[in-house]
């Protein structure tokens, strides 16, 4: 019988270990947020140095990392092993999407970062995170932070679009290899999320006023007329970690209201 916490959310993870990538701000910290609440440690890591002095409690290490280096990714693991014993969950959610254009404007420069942080990077964390997974004693889990633009894709977005879709087929590969290892790998599509680094006032509006909508109307453009915030996909996350999951896996779960695709 699990016992209630404060805040009334029963524990999923005593005991258990998560990692969370792009951990500062928006839907990563979010999901440091729900883990925590629901029982796990966690090692959250990013670029931005504030996520070091993110939380003081025992059962957070807020470690100042670069995913696209993989020495930098290996010691940041290292030292979550050192910290709290192994690794059951991981969050592969650290991404960008700077600004997007047209094809025929994309400079290649920018592909190739949108690349390395959104697919790369991914890559060797998951190889390098791999053998740890295995030997979670309720599995091994993994939830990928995909994009509404892998089921459909929007003009401008290019590099983004490209870099998801890959890495929602990683997802799936990675999925069929480690079945064996009783490793789950499971994919969130969320549409717009606008609490979050991505979202400025100022893309809102060009984005409202592109579609003639109010920027109210804009952010519940979706089927339920709901905004989805970072909260609701945090929580999405936590719970494909949980037992609800343990018998799914290469799912591709959309977090965006209903879109156009229903
Ligand atoms: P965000 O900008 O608020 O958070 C991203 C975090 O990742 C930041 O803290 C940033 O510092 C960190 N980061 C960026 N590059 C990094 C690197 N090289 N190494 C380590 N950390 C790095 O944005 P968000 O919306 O919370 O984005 C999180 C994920 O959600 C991304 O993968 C994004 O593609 C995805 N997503 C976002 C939306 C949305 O509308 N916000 C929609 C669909 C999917």
């Amino acid at each position: 019988q699990a016992k209630l916490r404060k805040g009334g959310k029963p524990p999923l993870f005593t005991g258990e270990i998560a990692l969370v990538t792009g951990a500062a701000s928006g839907i990563g910290k979010a999901c440091v947020d729900s883990l925590l609440q629901r029982g796990a440690a966690v090692i959250g890591l990013d670029l931005d140095t504030k996520i070091e002095a993110l939380y003081d409690r025992a059962d957070f290490c807020g470690i100042t990392c670069d995913v696209t280096d993989e020495t930098a990714l290996h010691a940041a693991l290292e030292q979550a092993v050192q910290r709290f014993g192994g690794l059951d969950m991981l969050i592969l959610n650290a991404g960008i999407f700077p600004g997007g254009c047209p094809i025929a404007d994309l400079d290649s420069a920018e592909w190739r970062k949108v690349m390395s942080v959104n697919l790369d990077a991914n890559l060797a964390l998951l190889r390098q995170a791999y053998p740890l997974l295995k030997l979670a004693p309720q599995g091994g889990r993994v939830v990928v932070i995909g994009s509404k633009n892998v089921p459909a894709p929007g003009p401008g977005a290019a590099a983004y679009s490209a870099s998801k879709a890959a890495l929602n087929q990683l997802m799936r590969v990675a999925a069929l290899e480690w079945g064996k290892d009783n490793i789950r790998l499971n994919t969130l599509h969320p549409n717009a999320v606008f609490d979050t680094g991505l979202w400025t006032q100022e893309v809102l509006n060009s984005r409202a006023a592109h579609y003639g909508l109010t920027v109210e109307e804009y952010k519940t453009n979706n089927v339920l007329k709901v905004e989805v915030d970072s909260h609701a996909v945090a929580e999405l996350a936590a719970e494909m970690c949980g037992p609800l999951f343990a018998k799914t896996t290469a799912a591709q779960v959309p977090v965006d209201g209903g879109n156009d695709r229903v």
